[in-house]
């Protein structure tokens, strides 16, 4: 889950790592009050789940609370890369003397953490990354050893940070280290870390990617979550534990194992390409030990999804063997009676599959069509979707 720069700077603060004082609105009123109790001149800045707000004009400068006002006006509603402001965050402004970046990430293909840090901080870090990639010192963090002060100091001294922020920023790494670790995330990123004209080091944006799965030990992360933002149907499935995530097309998906949803996705697809471009519809894995009960909350939700013209069910028996799916198939099509009502394929093959398949063919339920191999089944799915 990503968070909104106004979380990111509330477990900043929650750890240590200096920020400015800030709170946030969703109306002009509400951030004349806020910058008004802030006092001074105030940043006003779109709270929007995506970079380059600066660039997008949804960071201002504010030179007191009316202006504030005025800005929050225009930051309101405007949409920035396909996001819509609803809330700003108004913070006091900085006087940036200096603007440098910091992020400690999971590097998934190193197997490892790593920490980029650079002199060269603001709003052009992927330029600076393309352009002068030596500007952009990368250094991996064992998972085990984490961040010390010795290692912040070799951080420090790798990115060649000037001798007067040197202590400070070592001091954020480990402030930062502590978020990182602490709150389960995959990513904190600080663009721009700033050196203010009287020589603070402050973090004046973040950003923060919690890591989901380790949503059992992290309690309080609920209340960071986004209901506004998310989908309807996927929060239906979040509810049934099932492993749902929609997508643009036409075809509905639910197999059994990641990998074999996911490589169905590209199955559907590349058969959508001879009936003008038909795609999968979602992403659901049901998982190893498919029950009637959860194939049957698989469907309904896949067949609540008016995008959806057709179904494709791809089982691989294993654990699980192909007559209990079958089994699973048609009491789910009984539970659901007639809220079912878009063609189905189904494709089975592994264990028992012969059991499998004469058990659906027995029921010979009107909407249910087998095709015995992958790619015959998702040929036809995308025909039967483009009808
Ligand atoms: P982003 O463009 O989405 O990454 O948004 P940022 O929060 O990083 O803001 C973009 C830029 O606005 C920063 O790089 C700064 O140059 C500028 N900015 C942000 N906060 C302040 C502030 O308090 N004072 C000043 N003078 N500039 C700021
Ligand atoms: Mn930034």
């Amino acid at each position: 889950m990503d968070l909104f720069e106004y979380q990111a700077r509330g477990l900043f603060e929650k750890h240590g790592v200096p920020v400015l004082p800030a709170a946030i609105a969703t109306t002009p009123d509400e951030a004349e009050v806020a910058a008004k109790n802030i006092g001074g001149k105030v940043v006003v800045k779109a709270q929007v789940k995506t970079g380059g707000r600066g660039k997008a004009g949804g960071v201002k400068l504010a030179v007191d609370a009316v202006d504030a006002r005025e800005k929050a006006g225009a930051i309101l509603g405007m949409d920035i890369k396909g996001h819509i402001v609803r809330t700003v965050m108004i913070a006091a402004a900085a006087p940036i003397e200096s603007e440098y970046y910091l992020a400690i990430l999971l590097d998934r293909s190193n197997r490892t953490f790593l920490v980029m840090a650079s002199v060269s901080g603001g709003m052009d870090i992927e330029e600076v990354a393309r352009t002068a990639p030596e500007k952009l010192a990368k250094i991996p963090v064992s998972a085990v050893d984490g961040i010390s002060a010795a290692k912040a100091k070799e951080i420090v001294s790798a990115a060649k940070f000037p001798f007067d922020v040197a202590d400070q920023v070592a001091e954020v790494l480990l402030k930062l280290w502590e978020v990182f670790q602490s709150e389960d995330a995959t990513l904190v990123e600080v663009n721009p870390l700033v050196k203010t004209k009287d020589g603070k080091v402050i973090a004046l944006d973040g950003k923060i990617t919690l890591d989901d799965n380790a949503e059992f030990r992290q309690s309080e992360h609920a209340a960071l979550v986004d209901h506004e933002a998310t989908n309807e149907l996927e929060a239906a499935a979040k509810a049934k534990d099932l492993n749902y995530v929609k997508l643009e097309g036409q075809v509905g998906i639910i197999g059994n194992g990641a990998g074999l949803v996911m490589s169905t996705l590209d199955v559907v697809a590349d058969a959508g390409k001879k009936y003008g471009g038909v795609l999968p519809a979602n992403f659901l894995d049901i998982g190893g030990g498919a029950s009637a009960q959860i194939m049957a909350d698989g469907l309904s939700i896949i067949l609540g999804d008016s995008d959806v013209k057709s179904v494709f069910v791809n089982v691989f028996g294993g654990i699980t063997s192909c007559d209990a799916v079958a089994t699973g198939i048609v009491q789910a099509l009984e539970l659901l009676g007639h809220k079912a009502t878009k063609p189905i394929v189904v494709r089975l093959d592994g264990n028992n599959v012969l059991e499998g398949r004469a058990i659906l063919a027995k029921a010979g339920h009107p909407l249910i069509e087998q095709v015995d191999t992958m790619d015959g089944a998702a040929d036809r799915a995308a025909e039967l979707a483009a009808l």
